[in-house]
């Protein structure tokens, strides 16, 4: 669970956090997020109070997340952000995972490190739900259907697009993109589930192809923001055509 940097495994440590959390969270984002240094005052946030607000920001201004909010609304899965987000520690270097049994998404705030890093890691997990949302996953005990699940987030998150990949100083081909993909998702299924490597590799090369090639809601790879603000219009343009039929 902690060799992975984006998964979250749910263990009896994490309910025994939530008790705590509804304490921490009572707090009014938009409040302090208006106070000016003018006023003398600067607030010592806590992680709690960064990361929600850090959510704020990227339920909000974030074009992947917005369009997969969209989506999900669009497939009968409205997102709630008191709901179906919890902003929470978490044990090793993990920053996120998807709950399928609660139908949330935890939030590391003791490792989510910036704005970008909580943008990656809400859109991966809201990819998640989105698969849960509308394919109804056999996450517990079908490995393929986690791999396929992992491969889509891996490729439709950004992360494995260019930037980050110049930032691991790693360059070049179109290929490597995809062995990029494939890598993420097998360390990501080996952060969540108790099995050998090559049990993950062999799940998600039979699932690769078909998975890999499967962008909905996005319609494209979107390798940056521009790209899934095209996305996000041609999903608003989609669901038009289909109201009016
Ligand atoms: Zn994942």
């Amino acid at each position: 669970m902690a060799g992975a940097p984006d998964e979250q495994g749910r263990g009896p440590l994490a309910g025994e956090q939530l008790g705590q959390q509804d304490v921490t969270c009572q707090v009014f984002p938009e409040q302090l997020a208006v106070r000016k240094p003018q006023q003398g005052f600067f607030p010592v946030l806590t992680n709690n109070q960064k990361c929600q607000l850090m959510l704020l920001k990227t339920l909000e201004t974030n074009p992947y997340v917005k369009l997969l909010l969209d989506a999900m609304k669009h497939s009968g899965c409205a997102v709630n952000k008191e709901r179906h987000f919890s902003c929470e520690d978490c044990n090793g270097n993990v920053s996120g995972g998807f709950d399928a049994s609660a139908c949330q998404i935890v939030l590391c705030q003791n490792n989510i490190r910036n704005q970008t890093h909580m943008n990656r890691v809400v859109t991966h997990e809201l990819i998640h739900a989105f698969d849960h949302c509308r394919a109804h996953v056999d996450w517990f005990t079908s490995v393929r259907h986690l791999a396929c699940s992992e491969v889509r987030a891996a490729n439709l998150s950004g992360d494995c697009s260019l930037v980050n990949e110049i930032f691991r100083l790693h360059f070049g081909l179109k290929q490597h993109y995809q062995t990029c993909v494939r890598d993420r998702a097998i360390l990501s299924i080996l952060a969540v589930r108790n099995i050998s490597k090559e049990v993950a590799q062999k799940a998600v090369d039979e699932v690769f192809e078909s998975c890999f090639n499967d962008h909905e809601p996005f319609g494209r790879i979107p390798h940056n923001k521009t790209y899934a603000r095209y996305s996000h219009k041609d999903f608003q343009n989609r669901d038009r055509y289909y109201s009016n039929i």
